[in-house]
């Protein structure tokens, strides 16, 4: 099974539970439209290597499509048009008025120089500025990308209109209109949601244990946010290997190391674990911050948590939902636990469309808002129609989005 075939299932479980017209089925259940693009980067030693980069829009009935790029060896185009789709799931549940759209370039950035990635990302940009704009398509940052890429984004489009463009992507520098809070977003709302979940299943917050895989942009931000919430972060792991503390790592210090070019698996006072390990142990709250299909068939019936918070996109395969939900473990699933990004996104977008700013807690409070609101609403039909967490929240979704579709109508 590919990622794509993964959000079918998924759209297919939730879709029959809302009795939809065929039509309407059908036409959600297929991207807009596709851009495959070839192109050349001249390397440091003045050869040429040949990139493949892809730039999907799935939907744009309720509004300019919205969703990050992805720099990754692995980069399909079937990768990129679930990403797109859940994109497209994930802006409905927050209420925002995008649509669902990825992006991404098959390449390695941590084999590329600076240079390299410089010319690689600018053309890229290049080659799909038919498809993005500031009220059309507006990227993001994804794996492998960040606020560098961004800036090198919009700083190539706007050379080629001529004048400065700051609404054509988000998760930017502050100091050319990134926003306020956009770092820290992804893991505040998963720690929203995380308490949100406990709340209704009669757990704790202070002193909950947290197992996060992956130590990247959502990862550490989870950590952050999660240690601020009273939870205890037990065992972190990136793709060199997992520690384990039992009395709870210093998340700034193991921060401030990785920063400083450490691995995760060697920071001090810590216990070393495999990545398989972290996923199996015995922990409250499981958190998956790397990359899709973590916790499959194979694995989800050792996992022990009692929440999955999922912080990637697509971590658990469907057979892996199953046999969760069998064995009563709560996943907050991708589309609403990670959501705060593209929402923080939909702030930094208006705010550069206005030429206004607003300040940290601004941010932080229209968030708190907007997070529990779509955890409440999708909590509530879990209840109502006695489905697990994932199949509600895309209930949610594609209700909204084919409201959308029906109030527009067919054109022409
Ligand atoms: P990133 O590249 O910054 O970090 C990924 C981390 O995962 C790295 O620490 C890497 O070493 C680690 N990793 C990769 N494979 C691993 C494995 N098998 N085991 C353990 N660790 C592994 O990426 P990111 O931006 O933090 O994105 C991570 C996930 O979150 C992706 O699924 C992405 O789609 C999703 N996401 C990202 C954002 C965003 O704004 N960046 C928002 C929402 C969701």
């Amino acid at each position: 099974m590919n990622l794509y075939d993964m959000a079918l299932v998924q759209f297919d479980r939730a879709a029959r539970k809302l009795n939809l017209s065929d039509g309407l089925y059908r036409v959600m259940r297929s991207p807009k439209r596709e851009l495959a693009v070839t192109f050349p980067v001249e390397r440091d030693d003045h050869s040429l290597t040949i990139f493949h980069g892809y730039r999907v829009h799935h939907s744009t009935i309720r509004g300019p499509s919205k969703g990050g790029i992805r720099y990754h060896p692995s980069v399909t185009i079937e990768e990129v048009r679930a990403l797109a789709m859940w994109m497209t799931w994930k802006t409905a549940v927050m209420n925002l008025p995008f649509g669902g759209a990825a992006g991404g370039v098959a390449c390695d950035p941590n084999a590329l120089s600076k240079r390299e990635l410089e010319h690689l990302t600018r053309r890229y940009a290049t080659e799909i500025e038919i498809l993005i704009s500031p009220e059309g398509d507006i990227p993001g940052p994804d794996n492998g990308t960040d606020e560098r890429v961004m800036a090198w984004i919009m700083d190539t489009y706007s050379m080629h209109k001529g004048f400065s463009t700051p609404a054509i992507v988000t998760g930017k520098p502050v100091e050319i209109g990134g926003t306020e809070g956009r770092r820290e977003a992804t893991g505040l709302g998963m720690s929203i949601c995380t308490t949100e979940a406990m709340k209704r299943f009669e757990m704790n917050p202070e002193g909950a244990t947290v197992a996060i895989q992956g130590f990247g942009h959502v990862g550490q931000a989870a950590a952050e946010a999660m240690r601020a919430a009273g939870m205890k972060i037990i065992a972190v792991s990136d793709t060199k290997g997992g520690i384990y503390c039992k009395d709870g790592l210093d998340v700034a210090a193991l921060i401030a190391h990785k920063d400083s070019g450490g691995a995760v698996n060697d920071f001090p006072n810590s216990d070393a674990i495999s990545d398989a390990e972290l996923l199996q142990l015995k922990c409250d709250v499981l958190v998956p911050c790397a990359y899709e299909m973590q916790i499959t068939k194979d694995n989800a019936a050792k996992v022990q948590a009692r929440i999955i918070a999922e912080g990637a996109n697509g971590p658990t395969t469907p057979e892996a939902d199953d046999i969760l939900h069998a064995n009563n473990i709560h996943i907050v699933p991708d589309i609403l636990c990670n959501s705060a990004g593209v929402t923080v996104s939909y702030f930094e977008w208006v705010q550069d469309l206005q030429h206004f700013f607003w300040n940290t807690s601004e941010v932080a409070v229209r968030l708190q808002k907007l997070v529990s609101t779509a955890f409440a609403q999708v909590f509530e039909i879990r209840l109502k129609n006695k489905v697990d967490f994932r199949t509600a929240a895309q209930m949610l979704a594609i209700k909204r989005v084919s409201d959308a579709l029906s109030t527009r109508g067919i054109y022409p």
